[in-house]
């Protein structure tokens, strides 16, 4: 199902299907100034093409190589839409890693990307590096309107679970360096347009580095990093069952204590 939303001269394609709401997984993409910022994700592909015919546009970029970012990115080549991929993620655009199941059951699995058109982004938009929920993640940034079509920096405040790659204090850094160019709209790829998102972003940095410090206090005590997560983070049971434990708590733990 494709839901548009229009905030002023901004897009939202917001992609969902029974599977991704009752996970809670709706995604957005976002058109702006011709370009497509990220494309939703692998079982939405025949709703973004058909919006596509009917709204061309010039580009598509991507923020990072998850398939609910990058999932139509066979679709954007197949109608030789021009693509921006970050260089750490093209390999894994055009080769991904199998998911898992539960990502798998909400989005379904990325098609690996085959030859397509490298494209520039618009004048007066910049991809900003933003390493912590992946280390390709980026952001794009228009400082004329003080736009940032924001990926999966955000998605909440006190975001409790990690995959095992995340760099939890990497994340607060990127969210400081976006906090500083003090944007005026942010727009998140789960949670849509934040208002004031200068507030949003500072509250979540600070979350963080709250928890990395109780994390640490801990771990010199000599916890072990499912007591740490137990302790600090909470429970996340049934999320480590229907993960397999790809999403959890004890992951954000780690992704302190392996990131020093
Ligand atoms: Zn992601």
């Amino acid at each position: 199902m494709l839901t548009v939303l229009t905030h002023d001269d901004v897009t939202e394609l917001r992609f969902s299907t029974w599977r991704s709401r009752l996970s809670r997984m709706r995604v957005s993409a976002f058109v702006t100034r011709g370009t497509l910022f990220d494309s939703g994700f692998p079982v939405a592909t025949p709703a973004l093409t058909q919006w596509l015919r009917r709204h061309p546009v010039q580009a598509a970029a991507l923020t990072h190589h998850h398939e609910d970012h990058a999932g139509g990115a066979c679709a954007l080549a197949a109608l030789a839409v021009p693509l921006w991929i970050p260089d750490a993620a093209r390999a894994l655009v055009t080769a991904p890693p199998r998911v898992l199941f539960y990502r798998r059951f909400s989005w379904g699995s990325p098609a690996p990307l085959g030859p397509y058109i490298a494209a520039a982004l618009p004048l007066g938009i910049e991809a900003i590096p933003t390493p912590g929920h992946t280390a390709d993640h980026h952001i794009f940034w228009d400082a004329g309107t003080g736009t940032v079509f924001g990926g999966d920096l955000f998605i909440g405040v006190k975001v409790r679970i990690a995959h095992a790659s995340e760099d939890p204090r990497a994340t607060s850094a990127s969210l400081r360096r976006i906090v500083a160019l003090a944007p005026r709209r942010f727009f998140d790829a789960h949670r849509g347009l934040l208002c004031n998102p200068a507030a949003l972003l500072t509250a979540k940095a600070d979350w963080i580095d709250a928890m990395v410090d109780r994390v640490e206090q801990l771990a010199a005590q000599g916890l072990s990093d499912a007591d740490i997560a137990r302790r600090v983070l909470g429970s996340d049971r049934l999320g480590r069952w229907y993960t397999a434990g790809d999403y959890t708590m004890e992951n954000w733990v780690r992704g302190v204590r392996r990131h020093r």
